[in-house]
């Protein structure tokens, strides 16, 4: 199975679909991924073939990694949009998580100040007071939600979580005031003998329902591009793509596609 594992706390900078020249940071083991979902389309493979041996790196080297990183850049002229964590799985899982954020801030300020901070999350942990706070304070907070359905959820992303609601997470999207960027993953095949497809018209009324009612400040629409650990899956074609998009812009909320 061909993965992508990053190696190292920052990698890059790559260019990114979404984000433009990304700085990573992955906050997860290096030999491993650690995710609280499970998704079938997962880059970084199936929990279960990816079990980790190494610890999370601590607070302390994340600083002093990204600053080494920052000062070669600079000294490179080099130019980055944005610092991006990402990396081997789910980086609010890092206990520590609220702390990098903060040490990420200042070393932005000081070495790149245009440079956005974004994080990447599936969302599971933002009932966590200090990840909630941390997520406030980068400039692009971008939070899963694939489909308002509870079943294909845990068909497509599957939770570790037996807690995991779509109600829960829609209440605290809105505890964001709309400060928060909702990122939905489309796609179509199948996985273990069941149709996967989260773009009929009863997965996008319901997903329509909850963009509507967390008002995210936009929508990212983007579907597969590499080698996923499901074989079965199959891109969503861009038109498809561009017609959901037309239906969130006619809430009046912006949206970026990604085909
Ligand atoms: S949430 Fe992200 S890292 Fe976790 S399994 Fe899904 S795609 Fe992979």
């Amino acid at each position: 199975m061909s993965t992508i594992l990053f190696h190292e706390i920052v990698f890059g900078p790559i260019h990114s679909r979404r984000l433009g020249t990304s700085l990573g940071m992955n906050l997860l083991p290096y030999d491993g991924k650690l995710c609280s979902f499970d998704c079938i389309y997962c880059e970084c493979g199936y929990n279960d073939d990816f079990r980790t041996k190494t610890k999370l790196p601590d607070r302390d080297n994340v600083k002093a990694a990204l600053e080494d990183k920052l000062i070669r850049l600079q000294q490179e002229e080099a130019s980055i949009d944005v610092i991006t964590f990402a990396g081997n799985g789910e980086p609010t899982m890092h206990p520590e998580f609220a702390g990098i954020i903060d040490d990420t801030i200042e070393l932005r300020d000081k070495y790149f100040p245009n440079a956005k901070i974004s994080v990447l999350s599936n969302a599971m942990h933002i009932s966590k007071e200090s990840v909630f706070e941390a997520l406030k304070k980068v400039d692009n907070n971008i939070l899963k939600l694939d489909s308002a359905i509870l079943d294909t959820v845990r068909l497509i992303d599957r939770p570790n979580a037996p807690s995991y609601t779509i109600e829960k997470q829609v209440e605290l999207f809105k505890q964001f005031d709309g400060e928060f960027i909702m990122q939905t993953m489309f796609v179509r095949g199948s996985h273990n003998g069941r149709i996967v497809d989260n773009t009929t018209e009863e997965e996008i009324s319901a997903w329509l329902e909850a963009v509507k009612a967390t008002s995210p400040k936009e929508v990212m629409i983007y579907t597969i591009d590499r080698e996923t650990p499901e074989k079965n899956l199959d891109k969503v074609p861009l038109e498809d793509l561009k017609r959901i998009g037309e239906r969130v812009e006619q809430l009046g909320i912006k949206v970026s596609i990604s085909g």
